[in-house]
């Protein structure tokens, strides 16, 4: 413990992180009060996955058939997608939930739908 504020310190004397490369080091560690946290471990607290689909948004079977009137999209539509990184998850959502409405909305499965004129989707 005391050693790796000594280093720290050394580090921030000189402006320089020679472990993490951090750019912001602040004034170093002289005055007391201490408090300490750890050991720290890293876990993975979700898991990704969701059912699979296609490109239109539309569930698939394990054979990859597209099951008609029936679509997926956000965490429920991933697809197997394991997304690693900061907004990711809720971009994914947004996005082909916009376009997986989309397809609904186009879609020649929907029976309980009659067209109507001068409305397009685009
Ligand atoms: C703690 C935590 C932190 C996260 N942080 C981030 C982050 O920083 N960045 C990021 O990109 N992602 C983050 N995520 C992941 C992200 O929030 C989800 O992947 C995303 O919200 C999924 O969107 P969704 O629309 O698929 O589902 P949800 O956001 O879960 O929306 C589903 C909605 O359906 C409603 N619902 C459920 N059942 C019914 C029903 N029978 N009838 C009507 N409504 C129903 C629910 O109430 C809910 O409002 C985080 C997730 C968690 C849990």
């Amino acid at each position: 413990m005391r050693s790796t504020v000594e280093e720290w310190n050394r580090d921030v004397a000189v402006g320089t992180d020679t472990r993490f490369d951090r750019q912001h080091l602040g004034g170093g560690i002289s005055e007391g009060p201490f408090y300490a946290l750890g050991p720290m471990n890293a876990f993975i607290t979700l898991a990704d996955g969701g059912l699979a689909v296609d490109t239109q948004l539309r569930v698939t079977t394990a054979d990859g058939e597209a099951i008609p009137g029936l679509w997926a999209a956000g965490s429920t539509g991933q697809g197997g997608l394991q997304l690693l990184n900061h907004g990711l998850h809720i971009g994914w959502a947004m996005v082909f939930g916009r376009l997986a409405g989309r397809h609904v909305a186009q879609s020649q499965n929907r029976l309980d739908l009659s067209p109507t004129e001068h409305v397009t989707v685009s």
